[in-house]
């Protein structure tokens, strides 16, 4: 089940799409999906078409529509799994608001996410590994808004944190005063505050997270039970803000610098992932919040999935077009 010679093989960044369904709603309203096609036998390629300008893209691996939840996280799982092993990892889900970002990392409660999947599948493997391995996990949860990090697990939800490199010369990254809660199990976990203090300082929890990161963090650190070895990895699951292009549409005031700070955070992601592969010297990890704050999970020896959410539908295709392009620059 746990394929890392695949992993490595396949290189350590993935770029994944998602095509989302057409929903009902879509169908009412009379909106065609003519934006975007695939070409049969191929699962890796697709092609969009904007302003009668039509373009194929490679990636590692697109999802149609139809593909399940469960699809999506067996894509993922030696990823996942690679964390119990000591390896970083981050899942990014990156796409233009209702492209389906929230759908694939949280899902909905009768057909959870990849975040439910993957706490599923690491307390499952930690069990099968129980009498060589002992395992301790925590969570920590932030959202970072108008490159301001908050702590969605403190007990001052408003807290803003922020980041210390390498304080104590481990070369750690450390965020004084972050909240981590140590989880024995899954129930626990779905006790864990984040989304209700996420909630209680929104005035529209939809509006604002669609304009912010959300980071969730589960640290894991095992000890061999015969050797006493240590390991430690983390997972990193992110919802990022929207990536439309909200100042082309003449925003103002604080719409215009959410948008700018947005622009910025996705700007500075996509270099990032841009020159790790090109394995440049020098990384711009300190261009954002989020980039200096997955410093130590981007990079070397660590793992990263980017899945690219598209939507079919024409009035969309703009941003289709867009998400692909950033799609193909860090694949
Ligand atoms: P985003 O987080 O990118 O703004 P959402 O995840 O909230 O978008 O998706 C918008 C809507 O579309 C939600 O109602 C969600 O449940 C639905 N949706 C998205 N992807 C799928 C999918 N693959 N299958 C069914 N419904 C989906
Ligand atoms: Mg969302």
């Amino acid at each position: 089940k746990y394929h890392s010679q695949l992993v490595e093989l396949k290189g350590n960044i993935r770029v994944l799409c998602r095509l989302k369904p057409v929903t009902e709603v879509d169908q009412r309203e009379g909106e065609v999906s003519t934006a975007v096609s695939t070409e049969p036998g191929s699962d890796s390629s697709v092609t969009t078409r904007y302003k009668g300008k039509e373009r194929t893209f490679e990636l590692d691996k697109v999802f149609l529509p139809e593909a399940t939840q469960e699809e999506v996280f067996l894509e993922i799982e030696p990823l996942v799994l690679s964390c119990l092993d000591g390896y970083n990892v981050c899942i990014f889900a990156y796409g233009q608001t209702g492209s389906g970002k929230t759908y694939t990392m949280e899902g909905v409660p009768e057909d959870p996410g990849i975040n439910q999947r993957a706490l599923q599948a690491l307390y499952q493997e930690m069990e099968a590994r129980a009498g060589l391995w002992k395992y301790s996990v925590t969570l920590s949860m932030v959202e970072i808004y108008n490159e301001v990090i908050r702590d969605l697990l403190g007990k001052e939800p408003q807290e803003k944190l922020d980041i210390k490199l390498n304080p104590d010369g481990s070369g750690q990254l450390h965020v004084p005063g972050l909240t981590s809660v140590e989880v024995q199990g899954l129930r626990e976990i779905r006790k864990v505050p984040g989304d209700r203090n996420r909630a209680t300082y929104c005035t529209n929890m939809n509006e604002r997270s669609s304009r912010s990161h959300a980071l969730l963090t589960i640290t894991i650190t095992g000890t061999n039970c015969s050797t006493g070895t240590k390991t430690s990895g983390k997972l990193n699951l992110v919802d990022l803000a929207g990536s439309e292009r909200v100042w082309k549409s003449g925003a103002q005031g604080e719409r215009l610098k959410e948008a700018q700070s947005i622009n910025k955070s996705l700007l500075a992601l996509g270099e990032v992932i841009q020159a790790l592969r090109a394995r440049q010297g020098h990384v711009p990890f300190r261009n954002s919040k989020l980039t200096y704050l997955l410093q130590d999970s981007l990079g070397k020896g660590n793992k990263t999935v980017m899945m690219v959410q598209i939507s079919l539908l024409e009035k969309n295709a703009g941003e289709t077009m867009c998400s692909l392009k950033f799609a193909q620059r860090v694949c």
